[in-house]
């Protein structure tokens, strides 16, 4: 039996492991030990990625680029490649993946499987738009080769389904174009969600990239910096140097805590502010800034932390955002990292696909047991009212009742399900 957690670090589950490295072996190996789950990085934040007790199918020897056509950028590989593998191999040769999560240390079966979405939703859509073909296994060992347009309900099925309608071989994606790895990125403060809004309504015609830095804890909430960005052509600037941060041991207690957070967010509030404006930065910088930084979950303590990731419609968005940002600064508690960004009008492919249109706020809090739940069941309730859902990729709590609420194709999907697979998520929300 080995350890693993998930990058909240929450749980620390006994499983049973089995590497993959052969796509020729997969079959048997997924038959022989289910029911088990595949597991890519472990990136995901909660319970989605664990089985405890159970069988974990590691997928990070299944990396291998099968065909690329530098024609046409379309790159068919095996499930368990590094997101930053694809861009390190296709941007040099003038193509990049059109979308991309905060972190290039994913999986392609990681990002199909949670349907990922990026900093450019509203131009690009999310992962699964991009995906032309998978292979999937089904663990009583039927292969589905599928689709948009072929076999397009097992694909609608398995693009955001939480690896449990099969195993993901093999994929196809289309690259895109693009002029080289820089892009042109600016830098605007703005004080309140009023502001915020405008910003991202008047930027998304001419910007591909909208995100931004909320202050989850500033009297009143919602100051922040909205950062867009485009591809540029080429720089005068060096490339950013290889990672050489880490953070080295999990430290006895969280390193987050009101009185840190407080000081943090005035000073990169006030820091960035003088420093808005316009910048030349490299993709990896803008795309991937916390991969510098090895092992950074840990600085939330022996306990792991939260993810709450949730999407509102625009319609009350405002409300419910400011509704939320209220609760969590009225605790006192709350995250660095606290990101708030529009999706475009595209709902995700998926039946259980995350992204449709609206506004989403994502937070880390530390896990500070039945206080940080209390809140989060507050945070439910404002996105419940709002008409909105919580991202499963980062969720560990919800109640089979949200969930069912929320996840309004749950039925349609069901049937897909490979019952030779489970998790820990698929038995709190699903009951198996
Ligand atoms: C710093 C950071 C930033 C992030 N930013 C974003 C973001 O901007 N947008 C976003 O959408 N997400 C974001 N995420 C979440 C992350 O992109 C997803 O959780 C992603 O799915 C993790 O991929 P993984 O390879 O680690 O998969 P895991 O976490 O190991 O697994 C995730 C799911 O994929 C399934 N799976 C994995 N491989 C296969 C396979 N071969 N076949 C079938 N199922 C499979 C697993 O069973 C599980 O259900 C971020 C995460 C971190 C840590």
């Amino acid at each position: 039996m080995v350890t693993v957690s998930s990058w909240g670090r929450l749980e620390q589950a006994e499983h049973h492991v089995q590497s993959l490295t052969h796509r020729d072996e997969v079959a048997d190996v997924i038959r022989q030990s289910r029911p088990g789950l595949a597991h890519g990085m472990g990136r995901s934040y909660g319970d989605e990625c664990l089985n405890p007790g159970g069988t974990l199918w590691l997928t990070a020897g299944l990396d291998r680029f099968i065909r690329f056509n530098e024609e046409t950028g379309c790159l068919l590989c095996e499930s368990g490649v590094l997101l930053r593998d694809i861009q390190r191999l296709a941007v040099p040769r003038g193509w990049i993946l059109p979308v991309t999560p905060g972190t290039q240390l994913v999986t392609v079966g990681g990002a199909i499987a949670n349907d990922v979405h990026g900093k450019n939703h509203h131009a690009y859509g999310s992962f699964a738009d991009h995906v032309r073909h998978m292979t999937l296994l089904r663990t009583d060992g039927d292969m589905i080769e599928c689709g948009p347009s072929q076999h397009p309900e097992w694909f609608a099925a398995t693009v955001g389904g939480l690896g449990l309608t099969g195993f993901i071989l093999t994929a196809e994606i289309q690259l895109r174009r693009v002029s080289g790895p820089w892009l042109q990125a600016e830098t605007i403060p703005y004080r309140n969600l009023h502001e915020f809004f405008t910003l991202a309504d008047a930027s998304e015609a001419d910007w591909e990239h909208t995100v931004s830095w909320v202050d989850c804890i500033s009297s009143g909430g919602g100051r922040g910096l909205f950062m867009r960005a485009n591809y540029s052509g080429p720089s005068g600037a060096a490339a950013p140097a290889a990672a050489n941060i880490s953070m080295p041991c999990v430290p006895p207690f969280s390193l987050v805590n009101p009185w840190t957070l407080k000081v943090f967010n005035a000073a990169y509030f006030n820091v960035r502010k003088r420093l808005a404006g316009q910048e030349d930065l490299h993709y990896e910088r803008f795309f991937y800034p916390l991969d510098n930084i090895t092992g950074w979950n840990r600085m939330y303590g022996p306990k792991g932390f939260y993810q709450y990731q949730c999407l509102v419609p625009r319609a009350d968005g405002q409300q419910a955002i400011q509704a939320m940002l209220h609760e969590i600064s009225r605790t006192g508690d709350g995250s660095f990292l606290a990101v708030l960004k529009t999706f475009g009008s595209r709902a995700s492919l998926g039946m259980l696909g995350f992204p449709q249109p609206g506004v989403t706020l994502a937070l880390d809090f530390p896990n500070q047991g039945g206080r940080s739940l209390t809140l989060f069941e507050r945070l439910d309730a404002i996105v419940r009212e709002a008409g909105g859902r919580v991202y499963l990729a980062k969720d560990a709590r919800i109640s089979r009742d949200f969930f069912e609420a929320s996840y309004s194709r749950l039925a349609e999907f069901l049937p897909y399900r490979d019952p030779g697979i489970t998790s820990a998520m698929s038995r709190r929300l699903m009951g198996s």
